[in-house]
């Protein structure tokens, strides 16, 4: 039993799906689910349309209009038979999204997004499906909203274990057992039957999901890089792929922000000792990066870059000390804010922590930190994370900064700094 994953990169247009074919292809794992994404970036789109059907600003069937567009246009790129059912398939399916536009938006936003966004998904599905079954693949569609089975919160669902597994086990399997599986990713549903999402990126962590509960002996994530990397290409000119990574470092990393997988999907791998490919999607024969309970450190240091970073540093009014009597009201804020702090250091009387800026969060939680501290905050800021640093490393990464804050553990560096071309 294997488990594939594709992201929205791979099936971003005709070409990429009859690419995704022809590896499912010439795969000899069976049996095989797949998980598949929105394609390219519909999940944007679909994101900006639900804003303006929320805020009721005049632009929702416009988006629609252009998601449909972008959606038939592959359709007519890879079906000549119009008559194929799959076209009247996604008319019905993009009706569920005209039917809720035609009413008045209700107040339960979380809600609505999760209805419209994921439509992405299902859409996706349906397309890919069909196409496999014409290239001559057994394949058939299931909803991953009968399998994930979530809590309500909206766009955040957090899943039930138990019967997410059982229907998985009492249902999925069987069909498995017949031909491939083509299922949803970042998709699931309430115990009502109401759709969920699993949170932004979310189908590596749904494919991490059905591959715990099939016990498959491998999930495959297929990417548009050769594997993971040791930094991200689009930060550092010199990359180098890590052919083999413990479950621990790839939390590590991926904790850190590291995005070339979801930091959700590597537990219940290593929970289960399922060994996680990534591989790309567009050399297949090229062997990828292996991520298994092995016991050995990263080969090389590893970079992760983050920008837009905002340095907060909290100082008691009274000069009380921050570990004993501040830290768990400050972390209870944090909380309250739904704000992720990326690293932080203390000393006596302040607690300095690096978070990424987002215009509501970060403001509302300074507003209230600063109405119990005393709060200084630098925006504009950058964080980098060396995975198994050296004195050379971080000269390398810090050439032309002012740093701010560096934090230093055993394996891992963090330091917050400012470009000087940027301070003068
Ligand atoms: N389509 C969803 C997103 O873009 C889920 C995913 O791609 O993993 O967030
Ligand atoms: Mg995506």
């Amino acid at each position: 039993m294997e488990v594939y994953k594709f992201g929205g990169a791979s099936v971003c247009d005709a070409k990429s799906i009859q690419n995704m074919a022809g590896i499912i292809k010439s795969t000899s794992a069976s049996p095989l689910l797949i998980v598949v994404s929105a394609m390219g970036k519909m999940t944007n789109k679909l994101e900006a349309l639900t804003r303006s059907y929320l805020f009721d600003d005049g632009q929702a069937h416009e988006l629609l209009e252009e998601v449909k567009t972008y959606h038939y246009h592959i359709l007519n790129d890879l079906f000549s038979d119009h008559n194929n059912p799959v076209f009247n398939d996604i008319a019905n399916t993009f009706v569920e999204i005209e039917w809720l536009l035609e009413e008045e938006a209700s107040d339960a936003p979380d809600y609505i997004y999760d209805q419209i966004v994921s439509i992405g998904e299902l859409v996706s599905t349906k397309i890919v499906t069909a196409y496999l079954k014409s290239a001559g693949c057994n394949a058939i569609w299931a909803d991953a909203r009968n399998y994930i089975k979530t809590d309500n919160t909206y766009r955040e669902g957090k899943v039930d274990w138990t019967k997410s597994e059982a229907e998985i086990q009492k249902y999925l399997l069987p069909l498995l057992e017949k031909s491939i599986v083509v299922t949803q990713g970042f998709i699931g549903s309430t115990s009502e039957n109401f759709t969920t999402t699993l949170g932004r990126e979310g189908s590596d962590y749904s494919a991490a999901i059905f591959a715990a509960c099939l016990n498959a002996t491998a999930l495959t994530i297929w990417k548009d890089v050769p594997g993971v990397l040791n930094a991200d290409p689009k930060w550092f000119a010199e990359t180098e792929r890590i052919p083999q990574l413990s479950y621990h470092d790839a939390i590590e990393l991926t904790y850190y922000g590291a995005t070339v997988i979801h930091p959700k999907t590597i537990k219940p791998l290593q929970n289960r000792n399922i060994p996680l490919y990534v591989r790309s999607f567009v050399d297949a024969g090229s062997p990828g990066t292996e991520i298994t309970a092995l016991n050995a450190p990263l080969p090389v240091p590893s970079f992760i870059f983050k920008v837009n970073q905002v340095l907060i540093s909290i100082f008691p009014k009274d000069f009380s000390f921050i570990i004993e009597e501040n830290l768990s009201d400050i972390f209870s804020l944090f909380h309250k804010h739904k704000v992720k702090v990326n690293t932080m250091l203390n000393s006596a009387i302040s607690f300095s922590v690096s978070v990424d800026q987002d215009e509501q969060k970060t403001d509302r939680l300074i507003k209230e930190l600063s109405e119990h501290y005393k709060v200084k905050y630098n925006t504009g800021l950058e964080l980098v994370t060396i995975r198994y640093y050296n004195q050379g490393t971080i000269d390398r990464v810090t050439e032309n900064k002012e740093i701010l804050l560096e934090v230093k553990s055993r394996h891992t560096c963090q330091i917050v700094m400012k470009d000087k071309t940027a301070i003068e």
